[in-house]
C-alpha cells in the first residue's frame, strides 16, 4: 500500500504479510516522515478514527496478494 491509501501525504510505498503489520509499518513511516500528520491523526475523535480504520481494513482486503509495488 502507498502512504497516499492510508490517508497520509505521500506516495511511498509499505508491503506488509499482513493487516497488522501494514498499519505499523504505516504508523512508523507517518512518525518518521510525517510527524505532524500524525498529531493531526491523534487529535481525531475517536469516531473519526473508528472511520478511518474501516477504510484502511476496506483497502486492505481490496489489496490484491500479488501487488508488490517495489
Ligand atoms: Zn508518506
Amino acid at each position: 500500500m502507498t502512504c497516499s491509501q492510508m490517508g497520509g501525504p505521500c506516495d511511498a510505498s509499505m508491503t506488509a504479510g499482513s493487516e497488522k503489520e501494514m498499519m505499523d509499518m504505516g504508523w512508523k513511516h507517518m512518525e518518521e516522515v510525517h510527524p505532524d500528520r500524525v498529531s493531526e491523526i491523534k487529535q481525531m475523535p475517536k469516531e473519526d478514527m473508528d472511520k478511518w480504520s474501516a477504510e484502511f481494513h476496506t483497502k486492505w482486503e481490496a489489496m490484491p496478494e500479488d501487488e508488490v509495488v517495489a
